[in-house]
């Protein structure tokens, strides 16, 4: 059976998760109140679902020993607003307030560990490109969404195909941006990906490098050291950072190069890093098998401190976390 690393209908109608989100119950703020999920909606007129610009955020709370954490909130909300800059999305709130909405909707709806959406996307007072005289709105909903990974993908690794698309070219969408209509290369990458059989896209950029999965980072290993595309080629993982961090912590050295995609095939170990996905191993790529062909030391390491991390059991990284009651 194919897996994807992300969990499909069949898995969560396994889990017992509902499919249709929009039957969940709780609340959901949307500009500035929290409104009953049912009640959330917007107009089909509404700007961004016509044209896509909007940006967002995809953050996780864990389950700590002091109570449920979101993990890197400020930095997350952080690029949220890095991301409405580029696309000149006028913020209607400030960074407090949007930090205080995401830490309420895992509260508010009782979430032990969720994942958080925060949304904000143009209404429906005008349908023009110009977009001059459109208010920007925000949403931000939570709701369980246990780890992507299964564990046999979390302690095996995954099987990736090079995609036939190409990520984005820098000087045609802002990729800088974690804006919506960004995430339609993403899902032609991991369809196609899919269909044939892997269960994660590795895209290239316009000159033929390695960029980076359809949503995470992509990380080398060779000789004890690790390697990842520089950001002129990806987007600025909050999960790659992470790692940044933790492996320098390890005394391992982290350098930022151009990958080619044969690089990929000789690494000792590789895996991607994104808030969805965790840290995930890859053991193949284009049928060809990468080192011993399941998770390396490395990854294993750095893997296993990262989940450690993110729920609390890794005090010299506490800062990364904020309770959602305080
Ligand atoms: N690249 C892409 C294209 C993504 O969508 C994501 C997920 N936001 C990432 C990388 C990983 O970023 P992060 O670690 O901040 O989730």
């Amino acid at each position: 059976r194919i897996r994807s690393l992300y969990l499909n209908d069949q898995d969560r109608r396994c889990k017992g998760i509902h499919m249709d989100l929009s039957k969940l119950s709780g609340h959901i703020w949307l500009d500035g109140e929290m409104v009953p999920w049912q009640e959330a909606r917007v107009h089909v007129l509404t700007h961004t679902f016509h044209y896509g610009l909007g940006v967002f955020e995809g953050v996780r709370a864990y389950q700590t020993p002091d109570g449920p954490c979101i993990f890197r909130l400020e930095d997350h909300t952080d690029r949220l607003f890095r991301s409405a800059h580029i696309l000149r999305m006028d913020m209607p709130f400030d960074k407090e307030t949007l930090n205080a909405a995401q830490r309420a909707v895992v509260r508010e709806n009782g979430l032990d560990e969720a994942y958080i959406r925060p949304m904000c996307f143009l209404g429906s007072e005008g349908m023009g490109l110009r977009a001059d005289n459109l208010k920007t709105h925000v949403m931000v909903a939570s709701w369980p969404w246990p780890s992507y990974m299964d564990p046999e993908a979390r302690d095996r690794g995954i099987r990736v195909a090079t995609s036939s698309y190409t990520r984005h070219h820098v000087n045609i969408t802002m990729c800088k941006a974690k804006a919506n209509g960004n995430y339609i290369n993403s899902i032609l990458a991991l369809r196609e990906a899919m269909d044939a059989g892997f269960e994660e896209a590795l895209l290239l950029d316009n000159e033929g490098y390695v960029a980076e999965g359809s949503g995470e980072n992509v990380f080398l290993v060779r000789d004890n050291v690790l390697y990842t595309p520089e950001l002129t080629s990806c987007l600025e993982g909050i999960t790659r950072d992470s790692i940044f961090r933790i492996a320098a912590d390890q005394g391992l050295t982290v350098k930022e190069k151009r990958i080619t995609r044969d690089e990929v095939y000789v690494a000792d170990e590789a895996f991607f890093t994104g808030t969805a996905a965790e840290v995930v191993p890859i053991r193949e790529v284009d049928h060809r098998r990468i080192g011993s062909g399941t998770r390396g030391p490395v990854t294993e390491t750095l893997q296993r401190i990262y989940l450690e991390s993110v729920r609390g059991g890794q005090p010299q990284y506490a800062d990364w976390l904020a309770p959602v009651v305080n």
